[in-house]
């Protein structure tokens, strides 16, 4: 079958700006998508030519097997909602909603139906006769989501559709937000610079950088298997260890400044060539004395701060690399490793990743 979406070598520059460079991407039918990258990368951008308001500068993008250039924005099966919602202050919540039902020439008691229906998906029941300025951050929200959805787009665009949450409605939020979609099966595309709402949400995500898209994969294949150290980095924190591949056999032998490690990855690497090697922080483990594992350094605690389920730890090698750690709290008694310190760590070979860009 053929995917809802597919973009096929897309390029929009504005003069000298190259906002989004050759993109090849395809969404399937009932997927959350989440686009993730930093301020100015190109996600807006490419979300504005799906929808129709951007023309790309080369490329293509088909919807349901039909190329969209030329189709105007209203005639595309394709609707978004924007960062600040947008609703019209003096109507209701209800003639919010049904706005766009009643431009398409809807009348009574099919709109009011409609309404009601998505009121209750929204969890707004009673809600209608409402105006946007008596409603909480997260309400208006909801209804700026239900009228997106009002005409049953095919795939719904949301660009940050929950920055002007704060942290906990957010965090509700987006729960609220995969049932939704969930219960709607319409494919949902969120734009979004949190890596950890990306994680959340999405079946997969797509990181930008530059206008590239640099990966795609689903949120634990992104995470544990970054492809290059860009990617690594802008998903939560990771450390990294300047080494030299010595030989490859079945694992990796690499050269550090601070000793040999080893690496089991199913990538070939020529001998001598330099790699990054990335080390997430809640996979090493820290100790006070040497530990029995194969992989293991000598390090000098520099900075730890208690975060209430876990420690986070700054340590510096012999050689200078500096690490984070995430370590679990030592139980009631015993004491945890502190400043200027001398303790070990230690990784299973499976959990570096070597990089090389
Ligand atoms: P943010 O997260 O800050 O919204 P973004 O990833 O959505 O950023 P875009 O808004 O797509 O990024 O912008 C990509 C690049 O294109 C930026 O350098 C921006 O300045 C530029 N750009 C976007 N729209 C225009 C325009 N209409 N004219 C000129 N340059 C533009």
């Amino acid at each position: 079958m053929a995917p809802l979406i597919r973009v096929s070598d897309l390029s929009k520059s504005f003069g000298a700006v190259q906002a989004v460079e050759s993109i090849n991407l395809e969404i399937e039918a009932g997927e959350l998508f989440c686009l993730l990258g930093a301020s100015g990368c190109g996600k807006t951008t490419l979300l504005r030519m799906l929808a129709g308001f951007e023309t790309p500068t080369s490329g293509k993008i088909e919807i349901d097997g039909i190329d969209m250039a030329g189709v105007d924005p209203a005639d595309r099966p394709v609707n978004i909602m924007f960062q600040n919602y947008a609703l019209f202050p003096h109507m209701s919540v209800a003639n919010n909603i049904g706005y766009g039902l009643k431009r398409a020439g809807l009348r009574g008691s099919a709109v009011q139906a409609r309404v009601d229906k998505l009121l209750s998906l929204v969890k707004l029941d009673g809600f209608g006769a409402r105006k946007p300025h008596q409603l909480s951050g997260g309400q208006k929200q909801r209804v700026a989501l239900a009228r997106a959805l009002a005409r049953q787009p095919k795939l719904l665009l949301l660009d940050e559709p929950l920055a002007a949450l704060d942290k906990k409605l957010r965090e509700d939020t987006q729960f609220e937000l995969m049932n939704i979609q969930d219960e709607l099966g319409t494919s949902f595309m969120v734009v979004t610079h949190d890596q950890e709402e990306a994680m959340v949400l999405a079946n997969r995500i797509g990181v930008m950088q530059a206008g590239k898209l640099v990966q795609v994969d689903a949120p634990r294949t992104l995470y544990e298997r970054p492809e290059n150290k860009f990617v690594a980095d802008f998903l939560g924190t990771i450390s990294f260890i300047d080494a030299i591949v010595e030989t490859q056999s079945d694992q990796l032998q690499c050269t550090t400044n601070d000793g040999i490690l080893t690496v089991v990855t199913d990538q070939i690497f020529p001998v001598g060539q330099p790699v990054s090697l990335a080390v997430r922080p809640e996979k090493i483990k820290l100790s006070r004395t040497v530990p029995n594992d194969a992989n293991q350094l000598e390090v000098v605690i520099e900075d730890y701060a208690y975060l209430g389920v876990a420690t986070h730890y700054r340590v510096r090698t012999k050689a200078g690399t500096r690490l984070n750690i995430l370590q679990s709290n030592p139980p009631q008694g015993e004491t945890p490793l502190s400043w200027d310190e001398t303790g070990y760590i230690s990784f299973a070979a499976e959990h570096i990743i070597p990089l090389t860009d």
